[in-house]
C-alpha cells in the first residue's frame, strides 16, 4: 500500500471477559500538506473517482498481512465499500489476499453496509456465495442506519452485526427508545446465531447498558481509540489481552456545554477555539484576542457542519456570537447545523482533517494553508508574547 495511507487498528472486547478478539482496519490518509485526513471525507471521493478498488485492496492485503504476523490468532475486520463488493472479482481479491499472507480465512471479518444491497445486481448473491466457501466472516455494518431492512438478514449470511454509534449515544437518554432498539437488535441477532457489537461506546454507563442488553462486543473509545499499528502490535503481544475500561462515568448530555475545540475561519486563516457553551442561536467561544465587536468567523464545528457567527460581545479572550442560521437539535441531546458542506469542498478549501484525532473529546486538527498574516492572535500566543517580555 502507497506510503501516504496508513492503517490505525481499533481492539474489538468481549463484553463480558474485557479480552480482545480482534481488531477493525481503519485507513488514514497521510496528505503532504493538509495532514491526516478522515477516511469518512476521503473514501466517498475515492468511491467516485473509481479509485476506492485500488484502495480497498491495498488495505484488505495490507491488514491480512499484519494480522497473520501477530503473536495472538486475533481477528482482524475489513471495510469493504459496496463498489468494491460489486465487482465481480472481489472474491478473487479476497482469495488472493489470504493466499499471500498466510491468514487463516476464520480470522478475517469484511464489514459490509447496506449500500452493498441497494445496487441490487445479481452479482451480489453469488459474491456473499463465494466469500462464504472462503470461509470469510461477514459482519452487517452501521445497522439500524439509512434505509436498514431486516431482508439483508435473511438474504446474506452474516455473523456478526454491528450496531450503530447512533443508536449507543442516545441509549442511556431518558428517551429509551434507542434502549428498546438495541435490545431487539441482539434478540434478533441471537435468534439467528450472529455475534453483536456496539460501536461507539465511550462512557461507563454506555457500557454497563450494552452489556445488561446482551451485546457480545464492544468497540470505542472506553476501551481504546484506534492504535498506530506498531502500538497495537506491542498491546497484541500479551497473551490473553484484555483491557481495563476507562472514560467519563456517564454520557454527557449537555455536550453543548463541553469545551471542545473548533475551527474559526476569518479571510484565508483558520484558528482553533474553544467553544464553551453554545445554544440554538449563539455561543461563546474562547482564545482568540482582540476581535472587534461586528466581526464575522466561519465556525466550523466538524464533520462538514460550518455556520456563519458575528461577535457581539469581545471580553479578552472571549467572544459571545450569534449564528445566522440557527442550529436545530440533532435528536441525540446535541444541536447541528441545518446542512453540511460536502467532503469535496471541505478539501478544496484546505479545511483540517477535525475526525482525525481520536479519543474522548476529539478535536479538529492543525490551522489550515495560511496565505497571508492573521488578523488576530490566540490567547496563547499572546502569553508567549509576555513572557519573551519578561525574560529580557
Ligand atoms: P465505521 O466502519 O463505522 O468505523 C467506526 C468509526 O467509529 C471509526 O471512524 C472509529 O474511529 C470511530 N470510533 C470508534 N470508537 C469510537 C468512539 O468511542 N467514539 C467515537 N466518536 N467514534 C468512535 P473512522 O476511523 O474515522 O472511520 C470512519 C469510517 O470510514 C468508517 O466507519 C468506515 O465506514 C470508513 N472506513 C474506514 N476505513 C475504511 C477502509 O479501509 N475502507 C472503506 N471502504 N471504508 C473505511
Ligand atoms: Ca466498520
Ligand atoms: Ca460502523
Amino acid at each position: 500500500m502507497s506510503g501516504d495511507f496508513e492503517i490505525l487498528y481499533q481492539p474489538l472486547v468481549s463484553s463480558t471477559s474485557n479480552q480482545v478478539s480482534g481488531a477493525e482496519a481503519l485507513i488514514r490518509w497521510n496528505h503532504p500538506e493538509q495532514g491526516r485526513i478522515s477516511p469518512a471525507l476521503f473514501i466517498p471521493i475515492a468511491e467516485e473517482c473509481n479509485l476506492i478498488g485500488r484502495v480497498g485492496e491495498g488495505v484488505l492485503r495490507q491488514a491480512c498481512a499484519d494480522a497473520a504476523a501477530w503473536t495472538a490468532p486475533l481477528r482482524v475486520a475489513v471495510n469493504v465499500s459496496p463498489t468494491q463488493f460489486d465487482d465481480p472479482g472481489f472474491p478473487l481479491v479476497v482469495t488472493q489476499a489470504l493466499s499471500a499472507s498466510g491468514l487463516a480465512p476464520r480470522r478475517l471479518e469484511l464489514e459490509i453496509t447496506k449500500g452493498v444491497f441497494l445496487a441490487e445486481s445479481s452479482a451480489t448473491d453469488e459474491t456473499f456465495k463465494a466469500l462464504k466457501k472462503l470461509g470469510v466472516r461477514l459482519a452487517l455494518d452501521d445497522f439500524g442506519t439509512g434505509y436498514s431492512s431486516l431482508a439483508y438478514l435473511k438474504t446474506a449470511p452474516f455473523d456478526k452485526i454491528k450496531i450503530d454509534r447512533s443508536f449507543v449515544r442516545g441509549a442511556t437518554a431518558d428517551d429509551v427508545r434507542n434502549r428498546a432498539i438495541i435490545c431487539a437488535i441482539v434478540s434478533l441477532a441471537n435468534a439467528l446465531e450472529m455475534e453483536t457489537t456496539a460501536e461507539g461506546v465511550e462512557t461507563f454507563d454506555q457500557l454497563d447498558l450494552v452489556r445488561e442488553l446482551g451485546v457480545s462486543h464492544v468497540q470505542g473509545y472506553i476501551y481504546y481509540a484506534p492504535l498506530e499499528k506498531a502500538e497495537f502490535v506491542t498491546q497484541a503481544e500479551q497473551a490473553d489481552w484484555g483491557i481495563e475500561p476507562s472514560g467519563y462515568a456517564r454520557q454527557r448530555y449537555e455536550r453543548i456545554k463541553m469545551y471542545r475545540k473548533i475551527g474559526a475561519i476569518r479571510e484565508d486563516h483558520y484558528y482553533t477555539v474553544m467553544l464553551r457553551n453554545m445554544s440554538q442561536t449563539g455561543a461563546l467561544i474562547e482564545g482568540l484576542i482582540d476581535v472587534s465587536v461586528g466581526t464575522q468567523f466561519v465556525l466550523d464545528f466538524g464533520e462538514g457542519q460550518l455556520e456563519v457567527a458575528t461577535v457581539r460581545r469581545s471580553p479578552g479572550a472571549v467572544q459571545g456570537v450569534k449564528f445566522e442560521n440557527s442550529l436545530v437539535r440533532d435528536g441525540d441531546g446535541g444541536l447541528c447545523t441545518r446542512s453540511r458542506i460536502s467532503p469535496f469542498l471541505l478539501i478544496a478549501a484546505g479545511l483540517p482533517d477535525y475526525s482525525a484525532s481520536t479519543g474522548p473529546g476529539a478535536v479538529i486538527g492543525e490551522r489550515g494553508s495560511k496565505v497571508s498574516l492573521p488578523t488576530f492572535l490566540s490567547a496563547t500566543d499572546r502569553r508567549a508574547i509576555i513572557r519573551m517580555g519578561e525574560e529580557r
